[in-house]
C-alpha cells in the first residue's frame, strides 16, 4: 500500500483524498489544514487525520477539533504528497518535500516549472513514470488535452482552434463574480489555456480564447479541429464511445445544457455531483473534411481528480497508464 498524504484539503483536495481512500494501492496518511473551518470538521468527522502549522495546533484544540501533528510529520510519513494548495503556494511547498526526498504531485495553479513534467492520463502517462515531481494541469487544459489526444488516434491533429466559456466561481466561493457579466479573460488572444496544453503537446498549433460566464457549474469549450485526414460524425463519435472519461449526452434525452448534466449527476447519487468525465454534447459533433466541431462540458471541481490518482501511480512507477486508468475507473466509477 502506497501512503499518500493530501496537502491542501479545499476543492481538488478533498475530492482527491477521497478518491485516494477508494484505491485498492494506496492509503490516505491524512491531510494539512491550516484553519479549523468546516472543512476540517467534515474531515474529522470521516475519521481523516488532521496535520496543521505547528502554530495552528492551539486554534485547532480550541475548535475540538483533534490533530496527528504537523505538517512535516504527516510528509515524513508519507510515500508522495498531492499538493492541492492555492495557486502558487505549492511552489512554496515544494522545499519541504525536497527535504524529505519525497515525491509530489502539483496541480494547474501551479507554474509549469514547478514539476519535471506536465500531465495528461491520456497523452502523456509514459513520460510522467518514474517522475519525482508532476504537475497534473488544470480543469480545462485536462479537457482540452483528453479531447486532443483522443481525436489524434483518429487522425493526426494539425491544428486546435478552442473559445472556453469558463465558470465564473466553484459553488463554494461567495467573494467571486461576476454576476451579471460575460468578460473576455484575458481581453488578448490567445488566453493562457493554449499555452499549458503546449507543456504536454509541445508542437500542437492551438490558438484558445476565453470568455468568463456568471455560472458556477462546469465550464464550456466550444472546438475547432483540423485532422491530417477526412473523419466522418459516425467516426467521432464511436471515437469518444470507446475511449474512457468521456460521455456523449444527446439532445432528444433533454440533457441539453450543463445544469441538466449536474441534476443527472444529483440523480445518480453520485457523491458531490461530480462528473469527472468530459461531457460532450452529441449532437454538436459536425464534420467538414478535415474539420471536426463539437462542444463539451467540463466540471471544473472534479476532472483533474482521475488524472491525480494516475499521476501518483505514474510518479511511483506502480502501473502501465492503461492498467492505472483501469483502476481509477473501476474505483471511482467513471462511465458508469
Ligand atoms: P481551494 O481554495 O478550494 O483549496 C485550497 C485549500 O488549501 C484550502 O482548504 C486552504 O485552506 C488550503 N491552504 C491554503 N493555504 C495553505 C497552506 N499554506 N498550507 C496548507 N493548506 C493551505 O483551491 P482549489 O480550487 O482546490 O485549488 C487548488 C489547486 O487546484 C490550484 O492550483 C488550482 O488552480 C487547481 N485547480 C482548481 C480547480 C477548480 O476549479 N477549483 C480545477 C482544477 C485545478
Amino acid at each position: 500500500m502506497i501512503k499518500v498524504a493530501l496537502n491542501g484539503y479545499g476543492t481538488i483536495g478533498k475530492r482527491v483524498a477521497n478518491a485516494i481512500m477508494l484505491q485498492p494501492d494506496m492509503k490516505l496518511i491524512g491531510i494539512a489544514k491550516t484553519s479549523p473551518n468546516y472543512e476540517a470538521f467534515v474531515a474529522q468527522k470521516m475519521g481523516i487525520n488532521i496535520y496543521v502549522p505547528q502554530e495552528s495546533v492551539k486554534s485547532f484544540d480550541e475548535a475540538g477539533i483533534k490533530v496527528a501533528g504537523n505538517i512535516e510529520d504527516m510528509v515524513k510519513e508519507a510515500d508522495i504528497v498531492v499538493d492541492a494548495t492555492p495557486n502558487g503556494v505549492g511552489a512554496q511547498y515544494k522545499e519541504l518535500y525536497q527535504k524529505f526526498s519525497k515525491n509530489a504531485i502539483f496541480q494547474g495553479g501551479e507554474k509549469a516549472n514547478v514539476a519535471d513534467v506536465s500531465f495528461s492520463s491520456l497523452c502523456n502517462y509514459n513520460e510522467a513514470i518514474g517522475k519525482k515531481y508532476i504537475r497534473v494541469v488544470s480543469c480545462n487544459t485536462t479537457a482540452l488535452l483528453r479531447t486532443i489526444c483522443t481525436l489524434n488516434k483518429l487522425s493526426k491533429v494539425e491544428k486546435v482552434r478552442a473559445t472556453i466559456v469558463r465558470r465564473a466561481a466553484d459553488p463554494k466561493e461567495v467573494k467571486k463574480g461576476p454576476i451579471n457579466a460575460l468578460v473576455p479573460d484575458p481581453a488578448s488572444v490567445p488566453s493562457h489555456h493554449a499555452k499549458d496544453v503546449n507543456t504536454v503537446l509541445k508542437d500542437l498549433d492551438i490558438i484558445t480564447m476565453a470568455v468568463i460566464a456568471p455560472t458556477t457549474y462546469m465550464h464550456m469549450h466550444l472546438l475547432n479541429v483540423t485532422l491530417k485526414s477526412q473523419v466522418s460524425k459516425e467516426d467521432v463519435i464511436s471515437q469518444f464511445l470507446n475511449t474512457s472519461r468521456f460521455l456523449l449526452v444527446r439532445g432528444k434525452s433533454k440533457v441539453n445544457s450543463t445544469a441538466e448534466i449536474i441534476e443527472v449527476a444529483r440523480d445518480l447519487g453520485r457523491i458531490r455531483n461530480d462528473v469527472p468525465e468530459v461531457v460532450i454534447f452529441e449532437d454538436s459533433i459536425y464534420t467538414k473534411g478535415n474539420e471536426v466541431f463539437l462542444m463539451y462540458a467540463v466540471h471544473q471541481e472534479s476532472i483533474v481528480v482521475p488524472e491525480n490518482i494516475d499521476a501518483i501511480r505514474a510518479s511511483l512507477d506502480l502501473a502501465s497508464a492503461e492498467d492505472s486508468i483501469k483502476i481509477t475507473n473501476t474505483s471511482l466509477n467513471i462511465g458508469k
